[in-house]
């Protein structure tokens, strides 16, 4: 069987984001789940016009439509692995600046009203799903999406997301999401991948 989608080398230890994410949450978060999408995505592409495409065309190709349901879920939590863990900062993150931190400041008041927000609508996603900042309109926004779905799906640009699967928290934080969302954007994300991402 061709295996045309490959799951990127983890960025880092799995243990260089504990504590706030534990090595054991990384290793399974990681090898078991993200590895389980690409090869699940290599299964179900085998022999149909998605073997040749990108992922993110994938992603956009799959979704929306009954018959490629399954593919779209699996692309899609790949792609949105691959964001999640390259926009982790091991050791500490520090604070927006330049350009997306006024964005920040204009969009949600400040940084802290930011992570306040984000973890309202972060903890808003019933069941399974993502929260985003994404840019559009020339400014920020957040956005909840269910199960796989991304902003890419969405015709919008996600800057960062953070994973609010149980898979990502439970064993760290149990039942509470919001104090693992807050860990996160606290401790976690590499401002400056993401000010990268802008447009
Ligand atoms: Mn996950």
């Amino acid at each position: 069987m061709s295996q045309p989608f490959s799951l990127p080398d983890l960025p880092f230890d799995e243990n260089a984001l504990a504590p706030t994410i534990s090595a054991q949450t990384v290793g399974l978060h990681y090898g078991k789940h993200h590895a389980a999408y690409l090869n699940m995505l290599n299964t179900l592409s085998e022999g149909t016009d998605f073997a040749d495409m990108e992922l993110e065309n994938v992603v956009k190709g799959s979704f929306g439509n009954t018959d490629t349901q399954k593919v779209f879920n699996n692309a899609g939590q790949a792609w949105n692995h691959i964001l999640y863990w390259n926009q982790m900062q091991p050791g500490g993150s520090d604070e927006p600046t330049g350009r997306l931190a006024s964005m920040i400041d204009g969009a949600f008041g400040d940084m802290d009203s930011f992570k306040d927000q984000f973890t309202t609508a972060a903890v808003g996603v019933f069941g399974s799903g993502w929260c985003w900042l994404v840019e559009e309109d020339g400014g920020l926004a957040i956005m909840g999406t269910p199960n796989a779905e991304n902003p890419l799906a969405h015709g919008k640009h996600a800057l960062m997301g953070v994973d609010v699967w149980e898979h990502a928290y439970y064993l760290d934080y149990q039942n509470l999401r919001a104090d693992h969302v807050k860990a996160v954007l606290n401790n976690l994300i590499n401002w400056d991948f993401v000010a990268d991402r802008l447009s």
